[in-house]
């Protein structure tokens, strides 16, 4: 079995001093959770903001069909996030300086 993975290198803007990147958040797939087991998999893994206790698999699974039937995609992992509940990313500036140590 092969795995190829096509990953794509950032472009580094030569002869500038400060370069800006963009970082994104990684997000859950609603359907995953409600349709592939993501539920029952991520049960007791996951803590939604304001709890005490991490999610079971009732909890996953009726927040991801509340946010599927408002036509989200995924669980929104920012305030940053798009009307589907992916992560619109986040700029980030680096000063070259900061990466040479
Ligand atoms: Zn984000």
């Amino acid at each position: 079995m092969t795995d190829s993975q096509s990953g794509t290198a950032g472009g580094i803007s030569e002869g500038s001093s400060r370069r800006t990147d963009t970082v994104f958040h990684a997000s859950i797939d609603l359907d995953y959770v409600i349709h592939r087991g993501g539920a029952r998999e991520l049960a007791g893994l996951i803590r939604f903001a304001g709890a005490t206790q991490p999610a079971d698999e009732v909890e996953l699974l009726t927040r991801a069909t509340l946010l599927k039937a408002k036509g989200l995609e995924a669980f929104p992992p920012c305030g940053n996030h798009d009307a589907k509940g992916w992560c619109r990313g986040h700029p980030t500036e680096t000063d070259d300086k900061d990466l040479k140590d």
